[in-house]
């Protein structure tokens, strides 16, 4: 990514910044009100036999985790990564998308929710049956807005079996307020994200160097994010 192109990309996130500070609260919690939601606790956004499940979760809901709970930083977070069934895929897979450097490092930029090794969110407990979110009262905006978010200054919403059923205007209201924090937090931390960003130099041996990791049992990503570039190893 060149000066200029970022540069570019900065001033457009500072302009959604600014109309998404004009976004009326009262409007976003009618629109949500009308749609309607429950949480049925079916933990299918936990959960990764229903689909995509990652959760992205910026630096400032890390921090917040860590300091009302006992958990690290690894416990809680690890690189935003693709969705790939093995090591091997995903390295064949960012290899393809020029994110493994020259010395086989994979980028990734910022951070999601730790996962188990079935991929299942961390924090949700192994019994099927038992939905209840290990870190409720802690749970990143993500969570606790699901399955609302905004895009391009809109409500949107994903996949979810709760949607369509009755909400009370006290819930709609606060929604509405957790999701213009999220918008706005998410948006200032792209930019940060952005202004920290060096680049990376990438050549045609890079997917071998990391497949080379691999075969040691290990492989290494540095994860571009709001508080600067970190390097981390994890063992595979
Ligand atoms: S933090 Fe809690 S609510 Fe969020 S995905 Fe994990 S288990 Fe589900």
């Amino acid at each position: 990514m060149n000066v200029k192109f970022k540069e570019i990309l900065i001033n457009e996130l500072e302009e959604e910044i600014k109309a998404a500070k004009l976004i009326d609260p009262q409007e976003l919690a009618k629109q949500i009100k009308e749609i309607g939601f429950k949480c049925i606790m079916c933990g299918k956004c936990c959960r990764r036999e229903f689909g995509d499940n990652r959760v992205v979760v910026i630096p400032d809901e890390i921090h917040r985790i860590q300091n009302n709970s006992d958990l690290e930083w690894n416990d809680i977070a690890e690189p935003l990564n693709i969705e790939a069934d093995t090591p091997e895929e995903e390295c064949y897979l960012q290899a393809g998308s020029g994110m493994i450097d020259e010395y086989g490092n994979i980028h990734t930029f910022g951070w999601m929710l730790h996962r188990k090794e079935n991929r299942d969110c961390s924090f949700i407990p192994d019994e099927v049956k038992n939905n209840r979110c290990n870190i409720y009262e802690l749970r990143p905006l993500l969570c606790s807005t699901y399955p609302f978010y905004m895009e391009d200054l809109k409500l949107q919403t994903s996949e979810c079996e709760g949607l369509g059923e009755n909400i009370s205007e006290h819930d709609s209201k606060k929604l509405s307020e957790m999701l213009i924090n999220r918008y706005l937090g998410e948006l200032q931390d792209t930019i940060l994200t952005y202004r920290n960003y060096e680049g990376f130099e990438t050549d045609e041996k890079s997917r071998e160097k990391a497949m080379s990791n691999l075969k040691q049992g290990y492989l290494n990503y540095v994860v571009h994010n709001s508080e600067g570039t970190c390097k981390i190893t994890k063992n595979i």
